[in-house]
């Protein structure tokens, strides 16, 4: 069972292909760009050792020259210095890339950003095809072009948008991610769920089991329903109707959790968690949404294996980081609330005291 999304972007649309051994179409996609006798496959050293050769063969089995480039696993490679390593690596190999070579990036968001970052600027952008190989990178990242590095004062604060020439996602691939990886992409599919769409949220509900553990045609499905979801919201937003910001529902509280408690500590998906439930505490208390919708999408994350309750946080720091956030004009917080589940609206009439209410009623 395949499933193809395209992503609507003008001139840029591009494909999203998702299905158990989708990656076997790697050398045809390649191909499909026309012009290319070269491709470069970036990868970190996990998903290289797993399916680097395996992607390389692919290409050279259509006549490309293919090389495999890897860097260290994990986002403290999301650097300047990789990327520079990178680079080095592209421009001094014989023969050397051209404006022709196509770029692939070869598994999480970490490569994603950092390998379509190479491509956005080496020779002043080549083209890239994105291979997702974590359930974050599948749903979140495969769709809106973004790529960058971090910096040593903050999170993708250097990057380009580069949208890839396509995007494959096979599903099989999955198996062998750590569960704890399966959770970051978790809590995005149910944001996906509260903003568009209710019948995304029963979807999980009913199959949570076969999610956990991977299983390849509910991956299909449920990675094809989120990312038609994103994709209708980045090319809604090309149009400029600000719908983009409604991704950012749970992400406000996460942000400000995540640096409270230190990256490493929180993952992201778990902080997005939190950052949801304290979201849907504050619509009941504005009854946006009642009492229990709030308890399903707590008793869905927590089905999830992802955490709705936390220790206690000092509110007033919260507040401050939420203040500092980049995505704040001003001083001014807004924030993404629920008006109904599978519909938000975003708020700029936040106050300290309903965080700090929110904040409490997690807290364990
Ligand atoms: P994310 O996709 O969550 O942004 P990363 O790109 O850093 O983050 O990937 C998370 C971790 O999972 C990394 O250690 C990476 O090497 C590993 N990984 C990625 N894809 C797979 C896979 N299919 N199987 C096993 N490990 C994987
Ligand atoms: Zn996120």
């Amino acid at each position: 069972m395949d499933r193809t999304v395209t992503v609507q972007l003008a001139e840029r649309s591009y494909d999203v292909r998702v299905g158990a051994g989708a990656l076997g179409e790697l050398g045809g996609l390649a191909r499909s760009l026309g012009g290319a006798s070269s491709a470069v496959v970036i990868a970190d050293s996990n998903v290289a050792e797993l399916y680097g050769p395996r992607a390389v063969k692919l290409l050279r089995e259509v006549d490309l020259a293919a090389r495999l480039v890897t860097f260290p696993a994990g986002e403290p490679s999301k650097t300047l210095a990789t990327y520079g390593r990178i680079l080095d690596e592209l421009l001094s190999a014989d023969p050397p890339i051209d404006r022709q070579t196509v770029i692939v990036a070869l598994g999480g968001g970490v490569t994603g950003d950092l390998a379509g970052f190479v491509a956005a600027s080496a020779l002043r952008g080549l083209r890239w095809i994105q291979c997702a190989t974590t359930l974050l990178a599948a749903v979140d990242a495969s769709v809106g072009g973004k790529t960058g590095v971090d910096h040593a004062t903050g999170k993708n604060l250097i990057g380009a948008f580069h949208q890839p020439a396509g995007v494959l996602i096979d599903v099989d691939l999955l198996s062998t991610l750590p569960p704890a990886e399966l959770g970051n992409g978790l809590a995005e599919c149910v944001k996906h769920g509260v903003i568009r769409d209710e019948g995304l949220l029963s979807f999980i509900e009913d199959n949570a089991a076969d999610i956990a553990a991977a299983v390849p045609d509910v991956m299909t499905e449920l990675i094809a329903r989120n990312v038609a979801i994103k994709a209708a919201v980045v090319s809604a937003d090309e149009r400029e109707s600000g719908q983009r910001a409604h991704l950012n529902f749970g992400h406000t509280i996460g942000h400000a959790l995540e640096v409270f408690f230190g990256y490493d500590s929180l993952p992201h998906g778990r902080a997005v968690s939190l950052g949801m439930v304290a979201a849907c505490r504050m619509a009941v208390t504005r009854k946006f949404i009642s009492q229990p919708d709030a308890e399903r999408v707590s008793a869905l994350l927590a089905a999830l294996h992802l955490p709705v309750t936390c220790q206690a946080v000092d509110a007033e720091e919260i507040w401050a980081i939420m203040q500092h956030d980049k995505k704040t004009a001003g001083g001014q917080v807004r924030m993404v609330l629920p008006t109904r589940l599978g519909a938000v609206d975003i708020f700029d009439d936040i106050t300290a005291d309903a965080v700090a209410d929110a904040l409490a009623a997690m807290a364990t």
